[in-house]
């Protein structure tokens, strides 16, 4: 682990990275998310972790916002961009970001454009990890999660040590209440029919890499670092 003078020194070197996940839930897009971060020193806007902690927070939005998650569906574009404008201006942010869940519908990502164009950037590239539907359920039905670090495990595919414990700190692992088939199932509806586009958006920008996500997770890992470039450029 760096102390903190080690990595202001090791980040000082790196390219600005703006960048986009997206993909349905259970792509991968949080299990690819802090390699990338660390290696790239970006911060990770994840909105459904935010919204997850504003619920459990019990704050106005929070409250708001719980019930249309638990039904699958989208909090409205002004909410979500009001969070993202905000975490974007973090000293974390200094060097980009990996919006993870952000946009997901074209008015957000009109939005985002428009935010990034007021401070003279913009995103550089839109990673997509696309996947079949029907591989989704084993991914997201098998989900367990360390909500300390975000760390995530399939206990059909890559299980924890000890059941239900986390690897590293041997603290409890939790599921998310919207992962069970249902609620998956209306969660795909909104990727399919609301953030599909967004990838068109971005597309006819030039900015969308499009990746197989069913392979190896190391693989994709190289792949979203070959899309991204050599962060010391
Ligand atoms: P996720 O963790 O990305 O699967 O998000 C969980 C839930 O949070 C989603 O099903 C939505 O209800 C809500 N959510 C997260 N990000 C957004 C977004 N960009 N726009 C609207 N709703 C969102």
């Amino acid at each position: 682990m760096l102390d903190s003078l080690q990595r202001e020194a090791f980040c000082s070197k790196k390219k600005e990275t703006r960048t986009i996940f997206i993909g349905p839930p259970g792509a991968g897009k949080g299990t690819q998310s802090p390699k990338v971060q660390d290696e790239y020193c970006l911060c990770h806007l994840a909105t459904g972790d935010m919204l997850r902690a504003a619920v459990a927070a019990k704050t106005d939005m929070g409250l708001k916002a719980k019930s249309i998650m638990d039904a699958g569906e989208l909090v409205p574009d002004d909410v979500v961009v009001g969070i993202v404008s905000e975490a974007i201006e973090a000293p974390a942010c200094k060097k980009g970001f990996i919006l993870d869940g952000f946009p997901r519908t074209t008015v957000q990502a009109q939005k985002l454009d428009e935010i990034l164009a007021t401070k003279g950037v913009a995103i550089d590239k839109v990673i997509n990890l696309q996947i079949d539907d029907k591989m989704l359920i084993r991914r997201v039905l098998g989900r367990w999660i360390h909500p300390g670090s975000g760390r995530s495990y399939n206990v059909f595919s890559s299980p924890p040590k000890v059941p239900g414990q986390d690897d590293v700190t041997g603290e409890p692992l939790t599921r998310r209440s919207d992962d069970t088939v249902d609620k998956l199932r209306s969660r795909l509806k909104a990727f399919h029919k609301q953030t599909q586009p967004v990838i068109d958006h971005y597309e006819r920008a030039g900015k969308t890499v499009t990746i197989d996500a069913k392979q190896d997770k190391n693989i994709i890992s190289d792949m979203i670092r070959k899309a991204l470039g050599d962060p010391d450029a």
